[in-house]
């Protein structure tokens, strides 16, 4: 069974909300003191395609767009088990939207090719949006689920179970079809020492846009449809007012005053 895994590197989710600011033109979050890790979604995503891959064979293949031609991300991503991953770079995808970050990524998964199953985390913790994987479905023709916390492959079919507000659903797919995967069930496992070594020795393909076959006119006929204007953190004012009274009685009565003056009852 081959699976392809969208993998995103974010700024360390649990580093401290001070070590964030936005940067001079008011859209691009700074973290210059902050690692990158792999977004937590998607380690999920990666370990349910592994379990996957060992139960029924095949191989993980890792998907990342990313900003530079550094694919030590990658190599580390691959130590707990993936067999190849494929980075996309290029300035044509630099500053777009989800729906270019899915292009890009759709014609980078039609170009690996072969796959039973693509699994995504259901959003990026960076940017919350959820939006790339059901855009890469839709433009690759493929049936798809959200918000999955559990996978199990019978024949050529899959059930799923999706988690709702009151409880979990569970889908039939058809193979191939592409999953938004939770963190609930499936934990990213531990990468040994060996697996660390190994790793530096697995596959890393770098691609730039020619070489997946994206267009220029086809990204911007396809994306960019929403335009990150600004960032910005809300300044909320509490004021302080103190109700008083001669006696226990009237400070209560002032108080009930007060509010009811004010709407709250
Ligand atoms: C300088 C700058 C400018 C930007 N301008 C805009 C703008 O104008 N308009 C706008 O809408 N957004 C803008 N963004 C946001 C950025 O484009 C989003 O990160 C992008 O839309 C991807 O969406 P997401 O990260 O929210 O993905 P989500 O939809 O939340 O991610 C879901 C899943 O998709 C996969 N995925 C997402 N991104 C990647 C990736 N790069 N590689 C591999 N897998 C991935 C992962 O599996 C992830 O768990 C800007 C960002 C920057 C840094």
């Amino acid at each position: 069974m081959n699976i392809i895994a969208t993998v995103k590197q974010v700024p360390d989710p649990e580093a401290p909300a001070g070590a964030f600011r936005i940067g001079p033109d008011d859209r691009v979050m700074v973290s210059p003191t902050v690692s990158s890790v792999l977004s937590p979604y998607d380690e999920s995503a990666v370990e349910a395609a592994l379990q996957l891959r060992d139960a029924h064979g095949g191989k993980v293949s890792l998907v990342c767009l990313g900003t530079e031609p550094d694919d030590s991300f990658l190599h580390e991503a691959m130590a707990t088990g993936a067999d190849e991953a494929y980075l996309v770079v290029d300035d044509m995808f630099q500053n777009g939207d989800a729906f270019a970050t899915a292009y890009a990524l759709s014609k980078a998964i039609a170009k690996i090719g072969e796959y039973d199953l693509i699994v995504c985390g259901r959003q990026a913790s960076d940017t919350d949006a959820g939006v790339v994987g059901s855009v890469i479905a839709e433009s690759l023709g493929l049936p798809s689920a959200t918000v999955i916390r559990k996978i199990e492959v019978v024949g050529d079919k899959l059930n799923a179970e999706r988690v709702i507000e009151d409880g979990i659903e569970v889908l039939e797919l058809p193979l191939p079809a592409l999953l938004t995967m939770t963190s609930e069930l499936y934990t990213l496992r531990y990468a040994s020492v060996m697996d660390i070594m190994s790793a530096s020795e697995k596959p890393v393909t770098i691609w730039s846009a020619s070489d997946i076959g994206a267009d220029a006119v086809e990204l911007d006929d396809l994306a960019n449809r929403s335009i990150l204007r600004k960032q910005f953190i809300p300044v909320s004012q509490t004021q302080c007012e103190v109700i008083g009274g001669d006696s226990a009685q009237e400070a209560a009565a002032n108080l009930a005053q007060a509010l009811r003056s004010r709407k709250v009852i």
